[in-house]
């Protein structure tokens, strides 16, 4: 349903592309993210398919109309967080969003049911400027969801929150998805991409370097290591073995066959260590 193609984004007119030749495409219903270090053009992309930054060059569409093309319409759809919360900082967590709603041609959502859904219920009369940076980036996230939006993009959703909030943040995320809703998410944090997204797609210099599925993305690329634990006369030992080597599969065996076992764990690689081993970079 949403369509991007060859696209490129210079903002600094001299052929610096902060975007650079990157196509993908999202299926309805499907959480896709954007898993990358900071300014890998993340950011930039979101900001294209919204209409906030202008299409230099490339094609964007949804349900095959171009983005050059969107009207209110869209606007009513769809629901945006940013990465800096760009807050009215004089006016209430409530107000802020009871203005929102105001914007619409379409129902809107009761801001304090929000608020509430996102732990500011009891900040709901505090001016917006007081918020903590955790409770600004939790308005904005609200605020994304007060027209009910088919489409949500989410620019670093659980950034500087706490676990517990990142989680509560997450389930509204999932339950956005089970509501039929397409998001676009992007992030730094590799839990997050993994926790959540359908497909996710690694991107630095402006570039994708792959894009499937997390758990293909480590089948593919990741090095399934099994850690054992012996005893070896009185001490414990420890190995770490590739089983993709045979050399290590050989070892797996015999430490089975002749030694006192006390536990074996398969490791997984982690969204991070591929990202590393594609990239040389490291996501934070
Ligand atoms: P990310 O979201 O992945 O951190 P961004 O899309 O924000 O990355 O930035 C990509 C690149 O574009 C970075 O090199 C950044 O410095 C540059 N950039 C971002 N916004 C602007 C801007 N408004 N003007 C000039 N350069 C920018
Ligand atoms: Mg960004």
């Amino acid at each position: 349903m949403i369509h991007v193609k060859n696209l490129f984004h210079d903002y600094s007119g001299k052929g610096q592309y902060a975007v650079n030749d990157i196509s993908f495409d999202i299926n309805k219903g499907e959480i896709f993210g954007f898993l990358g270090p900071s300014g890998a053009g993340k950011s930039t992309v979101q900001n294209i398919m919204t209409g906030l930054l202008k299409l230099q060059k490339g094609e964007v569409s949804y349900d095959s109309k171009s983005v050059k093309d969107l009207d209110s319409s869209f606007y009513n759809n769809i629901g945006v967080s940013f990465e800096h919360p760009n807050l009215y900082t004089k006016l209430t967590g409530y107000e802020n969003l009871k203005y929102y709603t105001g914007l619409f041609s379409v129902p809107t959502l009761d801001p304090m049911v929000l608020l509430d859904r996102v732990g500011l219920r009891d900040s709901a009369k505090k001016k917006a400027g007081a918020y903590s940076k955790g409770m600004k980036q939790r308005l904005v996230f609200a605020r994304a969801l007060i027209n009910n939006p088919n489409i949500l993009f989410l620019d670093e959703p659980t950034s500087g929150l706490d676990p517990s909030t990142a989680n509560v943040i997450k389930e509204i995320i999932r339950q956005k998805q089970q509501e039929g809703c397409t998001i676009f998410l992007t992030t730094h944090n590799m839990f997050a991409a993994d926790e959540l997204c359908n497909r996710v797609a690694f991107i630095n210099d402006g570039k994708i370097v792959a894009c499937d599925s997390p758990r293909n993305l480590k089948l593919q690329f990741g090095e399934k290591s099994v850690k054992v634990e012996y005893k070896s006369g009185e001490a414990v030992k420890k190995d770490i073995l590739f089983l993709e080597k045979e050399e290590d599969r050989a070892t797996f065996n015999r430490l089975v066959n002749t030694k006192d076992i006390q536990t074996i764990h398969s490791q997984e690689a982690t969204l991070e260590q591929i990202f590393i081993k594609l990239t040389g970079r490291e996501l934070a």
